[in-house]
């Protein structure tokens, strides 16, 4: 024992206090603790939930960055729009969904502050083929950790109806390498690997990170670039 017990933290009590005041934060917020359903997000959108930072993740921008952002794009789970709009803002015909009604009203409002045509409507991703369109790219920024085994399957069969032969998915999700379980389920690679098996091919799968707006700003996350066959 030391005199001063904080030079002697080891990184996992530090990552726990991280985790604790998190908690309390989100607590202190009313905000559901793990949002599932379209209630709680609705709900979550009442206040600033943690993922909504008013800029797409920086993990998405690269991506855009490199030319893997094309076409058509399908932005499944788009909350309140920034990476619709990121791809309509470099010339892609871009469409956000959405379950949370308020989470679209404020995505419509943010394209005409901005001036960005994008097109978003309240739509469930698990149904995504009754759209009856096609895309040449679907995001997904924080949706897929959302699902339970059951939806996964169901949400990734979406997915491979409205995209074309040679389309991608690029999804960023939770990471079982993300401390304590504040938040949404952790995804391992491997889980990610199972989903996307049969008439998928996985181009890479990175270690990349969340920005969010709780202390400590960060969450690990794996991103994922995914090819339909
Ligand atoms: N992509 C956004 C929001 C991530 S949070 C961002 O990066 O900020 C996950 C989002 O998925 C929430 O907005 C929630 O309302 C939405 N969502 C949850 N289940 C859904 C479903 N079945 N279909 C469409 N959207 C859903």
């Amino acid at each position: 024992m030391t005199d001063d017990g904080d030079v002697d933290r080891t990184a996992d009590d530090r990552a726990a206090e991280t985790e604790r005041r998190a908690i309390e934060q989100r607590l202190a917020s009313g905000l559901p603790f793990r949002p599932r359903t379209a209630r709680d997000f609705e709900e979550s959108y009442a206040g600033t939930p943690p993922w909504d930072i008013g800029r797409p993740q920086p993990g998405f921008v690269e991506l855009a960055g490199a030319g893997a952002v094309r076409g058509r794009v399908l932005d499944s789970g788009c909350g309140t729009g920034e990476h619709t709009l990121m791809a309509a803002s470099i010339g892609c015909d871009a469409t956000g969904i959405d379950l949370a009604v308020s989470a679209i009203d404020q995505a419509r409002a943010k394209a005409r502050e901005r001036e960005v045509g994008a097109r978003f409507l309240v739509h469930d991703a698990l149904d995504a083929a009754s759209l009856g369109e096609q895309f040449d790219t679907a995001l997904d920024s924080g949706l897929f950790h959302v699902f339970g085994d059951d939806d996964r399957v169901r949400y990734v069969d979406a997915l491979r109806r409205v995209l074309v032969p040679g389309g991608q998915v690029l999804l960023m999700c939770f990471s079982d390498r993300q401390p304590g379980d504040w938040g949404p389920r952790r995804v391992s690679q491997d889980e990610l690997r199972a989903s996307f098996s049969g008439g998928w091919q996985v181009e890479s799968i990175d270690a990349a990170e969340f920005d969010v707006n709780l202390e400590p700003g960060r969450a690990r996350a794996w991103r994922a670039v995914i090819t339909r066959i």
